[in-house]
């Protein structure tokens, strides 16, 4: 999901600045347990936490995601 929200918009000002993710990416040496993103996403559900997310078909058939929100966030994103 907040790989969503650093996708440029259409209706982004010409330089405005980088929506990057906050934060620092998860140290690889240790296991990760839910999503990798998880600490550094706005959209996380409990499930994020703790298990891996499986992949889910998005409102677009032919494109799948491995989260649990990201139809939900899609919609919000159209409306
Ligand atoms: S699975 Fe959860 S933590 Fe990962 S990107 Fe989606 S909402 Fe965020």
């Amino acid at each position: 999901m907040g790989l969503i929200d650093a996708i440029p918009r259409r209706e982004d000002a010409i330089g405005a600045p980088f929506r990057g993710l906050p934060g620092v990416p998860p140290m690889l040496a240790a296991p990760i347990v839910g999503c990798a993103f998880e600490p550094r996403c706005v959209h996380s559900v409990q499930s994020c936490k703790s298990h891996r997310p499986k992949l889910v078909e998005t409102l677009d058939p032919s494109v799948f995601a491995a989260c649990p929100v990201i139809n939900d966030h899609l919609l919000e994103r159209v409306s």
